[in-house]
C-alpha cells in the first residue's frame, strides 16, 4: 500500500497500526459474505448436504478476500478521514506544479 495519495498527498496510515482496526470491518464483511453464501445456497438448492455448505462458504470467503481486504481498509479510513475539495490544488501549489 502506498504511503501517501499521489494526487493530494493525503497520508493513509494516520498513526502506527492504524489499519489494525480494519480487521473489525473485515470480520463484519466476512460474516455478511458467509451469511449471503449460506442463504443463497439454502434457497436455491435446498437439498445441499451440510458439508457442501462449509465448502461453499469457505470458497466464497477465499474468493472475496481481495475485495474484503481492500474494502475493509476503505471503510475504515473513511471513518477517520474526510474529503477536502481543495486538497489537490493545495498539494500542487505546495509542490509548485
Ligand atoms: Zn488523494
Amino acid at each position: 500500500m502506498l504511503d501517501r495519495c499521489s494526487e493530494c498527498g493525503h497520508k493513509y496510515e494516520i498513526e502506527t497500526g492504524f489499519f489494525y482496526g480494519a480487521m473489525y470491518v473485515a470480520y463484519a464483511l466476512s460474516v455478511a459474505i458467509s451469511v449471503a453464501a449460506f442463504l443463497s445456497t439454502y434457497l436455491l438448492f435446498p437439498e445441499t448436504p451440510y458439508w457442501a455448505y462449509i465448502i461453499i462458504v469457505l470458497l466464497s470467503l477465499v474468493g472475496m478476500a481481495p475485495i474484503t481486504f481492500r474494502g475493509a481498509r476503505l471503510i475504515w479510513i473513511n471513518f477517520f478521514s474526510s474529503y477536502k475539495s481543495d486538497a489537490i490544488d493545495k498539494f500542487k501549489k505546495q509542490n509548485n506544479e
